[in-house]
């Protein structure tokens, strides 16, 4: 099997049976292939994957003897009052003084900054409106089939900026919204 310097193999398809999996899906398949969990198409690429590759292999014996270990723990007695314990060494100020931090998230397409200045500036808006209107106006005023193609164009595309502006500012004030409301 050919390997790049990754160890990886070259193909990044894994939904067809003849072609490696690579390196990476196999690791991450690792643990669900253990649980026998994985669905059997997967499992079986990774069983072939292991067959070729000593790094995967490695990988999934350690992987195998960690959960051997764990199973074979002998099964404790949890000592009396251990649940208190644990909570009240939790710093529960501390999670709530973030609250307002974790309520003010949001998506960072939804950040002001997140589209391009020119869009945001006025000037854009101002003068794509202004395209807008005068095509509006002269399809009003005229009646040049020729032409309407072209304006109906002009016309949605001076609109655009000022569209994406309203629309971005819209959209985050509702997910603030509905954030303040959980
Ligand atoms: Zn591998």
């Amino acid at each position: 099997m050919d390997r790049n310097m990754n160890g990886n193999t070259e193909s990044n398809d894994s939904r067809n049976m003849d072609i490696p999996v690579p390196c990476n899906d196999c690791r991450q398949n690792l643990q669900e292939y253990l649980d026998g969990t994985l669905e059997k198409k997967s499992s079986l690429q990774v069983f072939m994957h292991l067959q070729d590759c000593d790094g995967c292999k490695i990988e999934h014996d350690q992987l195998e003897g960690m959960f051997q270990m764990l199973e074979n723990l002998q099964d404790h007695d949890v000592p009396e009052g251990f649940d208190d314990k644990i909570l009240a060494s939790v710093n529960y100020e501390g999670y709530r003084a973030m609250e307002n931090l974790r309520r003010e998230r949001i998506p960072v397409f939804l950040e002001e900054e997140y589209l391009p200045a020119f869009i945001r500036s006025t000037v854009t808006r101002l003068a794509g409106a202004g395209i807008s209107a005068a095509s509006l106006a002269v399809m009003s005023l005229t009646s040049m089939p020729e032409y309407s193609g072209v304006l109906t164009v002009s016309l949605i595309v001076g609109l655009v900026p000022e569209l994406v502006v309203r629309l971005q500012s819209l959209s985050r004030r509702t997910v603030v919204a509905l954030q303040s409301e959980s």
